[in-house]
C-alpha cells in the first residue's frame, strides 16, 4: 500500500468510527479524501492544521420534530434537519430535500459535497443542506403548505440572509420555497434573500429554474471541446424528470444534441429518434403542473417506450447525465454505457455514480464529470440570486445567463488546473482539489476555529 493510501484508510478508519451507520457520508468523503491525498500530504501548512479532519465535521447539525395535519385532520410527525457544515467561504448555502429516503446521513454527505462545489463557483457561500422525511407525493397543495409552515416555525430561527440561506432540493420547488418564504416573512416580520429559487416576481432570479440543467450541459460542452470534441448530433440519455433533467435536455436540445431518455422513480422512456419541442413541452407540463408520471409520455406520443422498474443506462448513447439521485448508476450500468460507446458523463444529481462505476468509466477513458462541478450551476445562480437581493436590482435572463456560463468555464478551467496528467483530464481530482483548496486557505488565514 503505497503512503497516499495508508493515510486515506487511517483518515477513514477515524471518520467511520466518529460517524456510524452513515454509508452515503462515507462514501462522499472517501471520495474527496482519495482525490486530495497526494496533494494534502505535500502540504504540510494544510496537514499540520488538520484541514481536512477539520472539514468533515459538520459546524453543527440541528435536529427537529415537525407535526402537521393533514386533510382528514389527522395527525403526522416527521424528522427535519439542517446541516450547517461550513461557513470559512460565506453564510451556509444548500438546499432543502423532501423525500422518504432523507435521513442525517444523506443530508451530511449533501452537506459536505456542497461546501466544494460551492467553493468552485468562486461565489461566496459555504456549504450546508437540510431537510425532511416528509414526501410531498401524493399530497395535496394544502397539506404541503401546512407542513412547509410548520417546519419554517423552528427552522426561521437557525437561518438569516448572512447566516444559512436554503433553497430547493428534490422534493422542494417554486411551490415549496413559497410557503416556506411566506412563512418566513411572516415569524421574522422581515422580507429578507433568506431562502433562494423565489418566484420571479417576488425576489427570484432569472434562470435559476434552468441553472442546474443549463450549467451540467454548458460544463459538458467544456469538457468536450477540451478533448477535441463537441455535444452537436449527440445522443444524450438523461435520467430523471424533475427541474434538472428537464432544463438539461432542453439546453441540450437548443445546442444541437438528441435527447434519447428520461426517467423516474417507476422507470424510463426511450425516444430514439430524439426529444423533439412538443414532447419536452409536455413533459414540462406532466412534471411541472400535473405532477404525472413519466410512463404518460409513451402514451402520449408515437415512438416512446415505457420500460418500467429499469434505469436508461442501457440503451446506446454518446453522453449519460444522471439527474435524479444519489447511487442510480452503479458498476452494471457503467459497463452497459461503456459497452455503447459512451463517450462522457456528468453529473447533473449530486452523487449519482456510485464509486466503482467511476474507476469504470475513468479506466476506459470516458470523460467523468463529478455533481460538484457539474450541477454548480443551480447553486451559482443561487449565489447570484443573493447577490440581486442585495442590490435590491434584477438582471435580465440574458446578463444571468452570462454571468452562468463564465462560472461554468472557470470551474471547468479550475479542474483542468488541478486534474491534468496524461490522457483525459480528471475531473474527479481537479475538482475535489480545486475546491478543497479554497476552503483550506480560508480556514488556515482563521487560525484554530
Ligand atoms: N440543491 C441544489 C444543489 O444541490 C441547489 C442548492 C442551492 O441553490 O442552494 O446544489
Amino acid at each position: 500500500m503505497s503512503a497516499v493510501e495508508t493515510q486515506v484508510k487511517s483518515f477513514m478508519e477515524g471518520l467511520e468510527a466518529r460517524n456510524p451507520h452513515e454509508p452515503e457520508f462515507h462514501q462522499a468523503a472517501h471520495e474527496v479524501a482519495e482525490s486530495v491525498m497526494g496533494w494534502y500530504l505535500d502540504h504540510d501548512a494544510y496537514t499540520q492544521a488538520q484541514i481536512l479532519e477539520r472539514v468533515s465535521e459538520p459546524d453543527r447539525i440541528i435536529s427537529f420534530r415537525v407535526v402537521w395535519e393533514d386533510d382528514q385532520g389527522k395527525p403526522h410527525v416527521q424528522k427535519a434537519y439542517r446541516v450547517q457544515f461550513n461557513k470559512a467561504l460565506g453564510p451556509y448555502k444548500g438546499g432543502l430535500r423532501f423525500h422518504r429516503t432523507v435521513n442525517q446521513s444523506v443530508l451530511k454527505f449533501l452537506g459536505f459535497e456542497q461546501i466544494f462545489k460551492n467553493s468552485l463557483t468562486g461565489l461566496p457561500m459555504g456549504g450546508g443542506k437540510g431537510g425532511s422525511n416528509f414526501d410531498p407525493r401524493g399530497k395535496s397543495d394544502r397539506e404541503v403548505m401546512r407542513f412547509c409552515q410548520s417546519l419554517m416555525l423552528e427552522l426561521s430561527r437557525h437561518i438569516g440572509a448572512d447566516l444559512d440561506v436554503p433553497a430547493g432540493d428534490i422534493g422542494v420547488g417554486a411551490r415549496e420555497i413559497g410557503y416556506l418564504f411566506g412563512a418566513y416573512t411572516r415569524i421574522r416580520n422581515e422580507w429578507t434573500g433568506v431562502l433562494t429559487g423565489k418566484g420571479l416576481g417576488w425576489g427570484g432570479s432569472n434562470i435559476r429554474t434552468e441553472a442546474t440543467g443549463y450549467g451540467c450541459v454548458y460544463f459538458t460542452e467544456k469538457m468536450l471541446e477540451q478533448h477535441g470534441d463537441s455535444i452537436e448530433g449527440k445522443r444524450v440519455a438523461i435520467s430523471g424528470s424533475g427541474n434538472v433533467a428537464i432544463y438539461g435536455a432542453e439546453r441540450a436540445m437548443l445546442d444541437g444534441a438528441k435527447i434519447v431518455t428520461l426517467s423516474d422513480s417507476g422507470g424510463f422512456v426511450h425516444i430514439p429518434d430524439g426529444l423533439t419541442q412538443e414532447q419536452l413541452a409536455a413533459v414540462k407540463d406532466l412534471k411541472e403542473v400535473r405532477r404525472g408520471r413519466i410512463s404518460e409520455l409513451a402514451d402520449q406520443f408515437d415512438g416512446i417506450t415505457y420500460h418500467a422498474g429499469s434505469r436508461p443506462w442501457g440503451v446506446d448513447c454518446d453522453v449519460a447525465m444522471p439527474c435524479a439521485t444519489q447511487n442510480e448508476l452503479d458498476a452494471s450500468d457503467a459497463e452497459k454505457l461503456i459497452k455503447s460507446g459512451v463517450r462522457a458523463v456528468a453529473e447533473g444529481a449530486n452523487m449519482p455514480t456510485t464509486a466503482e462505476a467511476i474507476e469504470l468509466f475513468q479506466k476506459h477513458d470516458v470523460l467523468m464529470a463529478p455533481g460538484k462541478a457539474s450541477n454548480a450551476g443551480g447553486v451559482a445562480t443561487s449565489g447570484l440570486e443573493m447577490s440581486q437581493n442585495s442590490l435590491r436590482l434584477s438582471w435580465s435572463r440574458e446578463e444571468v445567463d452570462q454571468r452562468l456560463r463564465g462560472i461554468m468555464e472557470t470551474i471547468h478551467t479550475s479542474c483542468v488546473e488541478y486534474g491534468s496528467g496524461s490522457g483525459n483530464v480528471d475531473y474527479v481530482k481537479g475538482a475535489n482539489i480545486a475546491g478543497f483548496k479554497k476552503v483550506a486557505d480560508a480556514m488556515l488565514a482563521f487560525g484554530l476555529t
